[in-house]
C-alpha cells in the first residue's frame, strides 16, 4: 500500500530501530515506548486489521507470535514475562492501518488494562 507508516518503513523508506526481520516479519522497536521494551512486529503484507484476515493468513498470524517469542529472549524478559497487545480499530486504539503485535515488557504491568 503506498501510503502506510508500516510499509514504508517495511521498504526503508522511512528509518526504524529494526530487532527482527524474516521473509513474512519485521519487526521495530516503537517510536513512543510505553514499556523499557516497546517492540512492534508487523506482517511485511499489508493487512488493515485483524477484521481483514482470513484463514490463509493463519500461518502468518503464527510467524508474528514465534517472533515475538524470539524478540523476548534477545531482550531478555522472556522468563520474567511479557504482554502481546494487537489493537483492533479505533475503539481499541490501533491508530496505524497495518496490522501488528506490541511486544511490551521490562516492567510489570497490570490488569486490565486501560
Ligand atoms: P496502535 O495504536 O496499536 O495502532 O499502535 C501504533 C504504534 O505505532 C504506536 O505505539 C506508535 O507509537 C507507533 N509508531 C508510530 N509511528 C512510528 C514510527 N515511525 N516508528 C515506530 N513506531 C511508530
Amino acid at each position: 500500500m503506498t501510503d502506510c507508516l508500516f510499509c514504508k518503513i517495511r521498504d526503508g523508506e522511512i528509518p526504524a530501530d529494526r530487532v527482527y526481520e524474516n521473509d513474512d516479519v519485521v519487526a521495530f522497536r516503537d517510536v513512543n515506548p510505553q514499556a523499557p521494551t516497546h517492540v512492534l512486529i508487523v506482517p511485511k503484507r499489508h493487512i488493515a486489521t485483524i477484521n481483514d484476515l482470513e484463514p490463509a493468513d493463519a500461518a502468518l498470524m503464527g510467524e508474528m507470535q514465534l517472533a515475538a517469542k524470539s524478540i523476548a529472549a534477545n531482550e531478555g524478559i522472556d522468563e520474567d514475562g511479557y504482554r502481546l497487545v494487537v489493537n483492533c480499530n479505533s475503539r481499541a486504539g490501533q491508530t496505524v492501518f497495518h496490522i501488528h503485535m506490541h511486544l511490551l515488557g521490562g516492567r510489570a504491568m497490570t490488569w486490565p488494562p486501560g
